[in-house]
């Protein structure tokens, strides 16, 4: 059994989802669990009625006859039978959201957060997984939930891997026997009592690695709209070139350092169980795309990666006296408390660097907090480049017109943190 994953992207449109029955011409009578996020831009969406419900700021109806309406004009694209049992399905789940901004809130922001938000792919499934039966091409929807076990750390649902795996053998293979194709979805997963939880935003990916692992799949493949992993993000440089294969642990580091095209979590579970990640165009799916796997070959090129609006935040005893390890115990704790993510952190005698995503909630927060114990420095819009497999050349080219504030080298991996010269 293969495992793909379609992200939002590859959704967004009646249109789009026609073309992944068009994709899926090309795995005809093959095993495929089939993952998805929702669609288009719908997570954004329903994050703002989420917020809107917690905080009561502006008008939620709006918001969700907004999201409403997206969905079923896609629907009435594709389902000309306008008796389809899926404009009835739709409403159904639609209804859920209905009734939970209907009364107040009664559980943490972030559990709320889960219940509402997990909806974009609940519905994004349904939809392909009703169209393609349609169309002949003939699957088995499955609700993740059954199968995907978290705990409670809602947001960030950690996973349960011994009964995660134990229930995609009793609930996921069996589905195989009637259809060959499963439709589910990604990002989101079930704690024991039930309640919702996500995986973390983008999490999609990382759902396919987790079905492949707990499935013993023979490849995962991430359709994007992009050819494969490039040397750059297309957003910020044109002449970027396709890399065919990467090994596991490079395509750990450039997910770690930033580079969206694959959710940093996502190796390690096929890396464990050397299961082939292909990353391939929904665009041009004929095409080979980049291949990652346990091959230690190097990167054909330098491979660099940007992280804008980042905060570079220095820190020093106000005695100044040396930073030692109990302060930076502090420095960790109040980050961690504050689930801030170090991107990157140097540490000299008497003060110690962090740079961190600039959150406008948490970032004043940290500062503040750091103040009490701490002089504390800070420099806003400033970005961090990371290039791995550096030379001369690509440092010049992400540094030009750039002041570099901080510096780290290793062996493979260098990164700047730099503003515009002024
Ligand atoms: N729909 C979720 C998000 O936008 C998960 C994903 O796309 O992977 O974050
Ligand atoms: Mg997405």
């Amino acid at each position: 059994m293969k495992v793909f994953k379609f992200g939002g992207a590859s959704l967004k449109d009646a249109a789009s989802i026609k073309n992944v029955a068009t994709v899926l011409q090309h795995y005809q009578k093959q095993k495929l669990t089939i993952v998805v996020s929702a669609m288009g831009k719908t997570t954004n969406a329903l994050e703002n009625l989420c917020d809107g419900y917690y905080f009561q700021k502006g008008d939620v109806n709006q918001i969700l006859n907004e999201i409403k309406d997206f969905h079923f004009n896609i629907i009435h694209q594709l389902f000309a039978d306008k008796q389809h049992l899926i404009y009835n399905e739709v409403s159904n789940l639609f209804v859920e959201l209905d009734w939970i901004i209907e009364e107040n809130p009664v559980h943490s922001y972030d559990q709320e957060y889960d219940q509402i938000v997990s909806l974009g792919e609940i519905v994004s499934s349904k939809i392909l997984s009703l169209y393609l039966n349609e169309v002949g091409i003939k699957n088995n929807w499955m609700d993740v939930r059954d199968v995907l076990q978290t705990d409670n750390n809602y947001r960030e649902g950690k996973v349960d891997w011994e009964i995660t795996q134990t229930n995609a053998l009793e609930n996921l293979l069996p589905l195989f026997t009637s259809k060959d194709i499963v439709i589910t979805q990604g990002f989101i997963g079930g704690t024991s009592e039930n309640y919702t939880t996500t995986l973390g935003r983008e999490g999609s990916d990382y759902t396919a690695a987790i079905l492949a692992y707990c499935t013993n799949a023979e490849e995962v493949i991430i359709w994007k709209d992009v050819p494969g992993v490039l040397n750059a993000d297309p957003k910020w440089f044109n002449d970027t070139v396709l890399i065919p294969q990467l090994s596991y642990q490079d395509a750990i580091e450039l997910a770690y350092y930033g580079a969206t095209v694959i959710h940093p979590k996502t190796i390690k579970p096929l890396q464990n169980k050397n299961i082939s990640l292909y990353v391939k165009s929904f665009v041009s799916p004929e095409e080979k795309g980049t291949l990652i796997n346990n091959e230690q070959a190097g990167l054909p090129t330098p491979c660099f990666i940007f992280k804008v609006n980042q905060v570079l935040i220095s820190i020093a005893p106000k005695d100044f006296s040396f930073i030692a390890e109990e302060s930076l115990s502090n420095i960790f704790g109040l980050l961690a408390s504050l689930n801030v993510k170090i991107n990157l952190m140097q540490h000299s005698a008497i003060s110690f660097s962090v740079c961190t995503d600039f959150n406008e909630q948490k970032t004043p927060k940290v500062i503040e907090l750091l103040q009490k114990e701490f002089r504390v420095l800070y420099n806003k819009d400033v970005e961090l480049a990371t290039v791995r497999y550096y030379d001369k050349a690509t440092i010049d080219r992400v540094s030009t017109n750039k002041e570099v504030l901080l510096e780290q080298r290793s062996r493979y991996t260098i990164q700047l943190v730099m503003r515009n010269q002024k």
